[in-house]
């Protein structure tokens, strides 16, 4: 296929999806006004697809960090780890990573999607197994393929399947890898870590488990360390990826591990030498949001009420929705055409969420990703669900109610918004059509 081939085909498919309403890929916010509150076109929105977990983007603690050291040491360091891209405050964040965790070693990297690139590559290589959960992130995918070893597919959260995959390998030489995830995103559902490390001990010696914590850091655990340590296998995990860009409020990655000559990944793991390294800012204000989550576990428990608040509600009105009750929760939708329209329909009443629709979902699932945060209050969750009860009915995919599912006499849309949610659904989405596909 011919570049302009390859252009115009991605057009078609985009174009009629385009024609519904906005372009995901060009949506800008004009404003952002609080981990919960932003402003688009002139509209005020309420933000329900972020990964702002804890709400840590406006913390005034870790924005004076990051201006702190963005004075002292500039704004970037124009440089990788290796060269002249090491300042102290990587080494201060890796010690500060390392000690959340309990474990001796800790390396950063500029983005979540490196952390992955940088971790599985350098550990695995041709003549290595990978055994990576089929929902797995592009990030992970993307990794495994750039090593080079032998690539298995488990089914998702599916430890028997995964065992039976580990035993086809009996016999066979090379290292053995597990790879999964904490909370999944798309999905919110959680990973059965507890089976899964038993599998992985019962299996050969050399079989590692590495697990991406990005959206269970700060969410799960006693003290927010993850699904690692909420389901007590923090032992048999020999990795842990994870990013500052979701609870921690930033951008950048990282991995730990308690593994006896780790630090030697640092000269074999190409996408941490072969990048700038975080700018100063940034490298601070991660450090304090790590001191923020041991600070205010009460953060992790308003999360995880509104989680409850939220996930609740949408059942209640009747949306089918992912099965595992997390911060993030998917509104499944019939098709992607409706889920478009669904999507726009929210926005145009000051509801912004994410949209997903194959081929970047599970099984080719259309879904709106709603992610809830510790800084959503609860007028704002009502306001969510309000506006949520009338474009889904309208759009024929929970039962119409007379009331807001709260009583409210009218739907309250935030300043900017349209005063009410009115849909203009385009002919090629049929709300009839859509109704009885979203019925069980
Ligand atoms: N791993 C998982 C499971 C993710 O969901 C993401 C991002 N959504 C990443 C890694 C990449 O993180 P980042 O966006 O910080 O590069």
């Amino acid at each position: 296929m011919t570049i302009k081939d390859k252009f115009a085909a991605v057009q078609e498919a985009f174009g009629a999806l385009k024609m519904l309403g906005r372009d995901p890929s060009t949506l800008q916010f004009d404003r952002i006004l609080s981990p919960t509150e932003g402003v688009m076109d002139d509209r005020a929105m309420l933000l329900f697809g972020t990964n702002n977990y804890l709400g840590l983007t406006f913390d005034k603690a870790c924005i004076r960090a990051a201006n702190e050291a963005t004075s002292r040491m500039g704004t970037g360091t124009t440089g990788s780890r290796v060269a002249n891209g090491t300042y102290g405050t990587h080494n201060a964040l890796e010690e500060r990573v390392a000690r959340f965790y309990g474990m001796r070693h800790a390396m950063v990297f500029s983005t979540g999607y490196l952390a992955n690139l940088g971790t599985i590559t350098g550990l695995v290589g041709r003549g290595d197994h990978l055994l990576i959960d089929a929902d797995s992130h592009a990030s992970i995918y993307d990794a495994c393929r750039m090593s080079g070893a032998e690539i298995i597919r488990f089914r998702h959260n599916n430890p028997e399947d995964l065992a039976k995959k580990l035993k086809r390998l009996d016999g066979k030489t090379g290292d053995r890898l597990i790879i999964t995830e904490g909370i999944y995103s798309m999905l919110g559902d959680v990973a059965p870590l507890s089976e899964i490390a038993a599998v992985k001990r019962e299996a050969a010696d050399n079989t590692y488990l590495l697990v991406d914590e990005a959206h269970s850091l700060g969410v799960l655990g006693e003290n927010g360390r993850g699904k690692c340590e909420a389901d007590g296998v923090m032992d048999d995990c020999d990795f842990i990826v994870g990013t500052f860009s979701k609870s921690i409020g930033t951008i950048g990655g990282y991995c730990v591990s308690d593994m006896e000559g780790f630090e030697a990944l640092r000269s074999i793991s190409r996408p941490y030498m072969f990048t700038a390294s975080l700018s100063p800012g940034v490298a601070a204000s991660a450090l304090q949001a790590f001191d923020e989550i041991e600070r205010k576990p009460e953060l992790r428990r308003r999360l995880w009420d509104n989680a409850s608040h939220l996930h609740g509600g949408l059942k209640a009105l009747g949306f089918q929705l992912g099965a595992d009750v997390s911060p993030v929760i998917a509104v499944r939708c019939p098709s992607k055409e409706l889920a478009v329209v669904f999507w726009n329909a929210l926005m145009d009443a000051g509801v912004y969420t994410n949209i997903a629709i194959p081929p970047a979902t599970p099984n080719a699932i259309s879904l709106l990703r709603v992610s809830v945060s510790a800084a959503h209050t609860r007028s704002q969750i009502e306001t969510a669900l309000d506006v949520f009860a009338v474009v889904g009915a309208q759009l024929g995919l929970i039962e119409a109610t007379d009331t807001p599912h709260h009583s409210r006499p009218s739907l309250r849309i935030i300043s900017g918004g349209a005063s009410r949610a009115e849909v203009a659904i385009p002919p090629q989405v049929q709300p009839e059509e859509a109704s009885a596909a979203a019925k069980p």
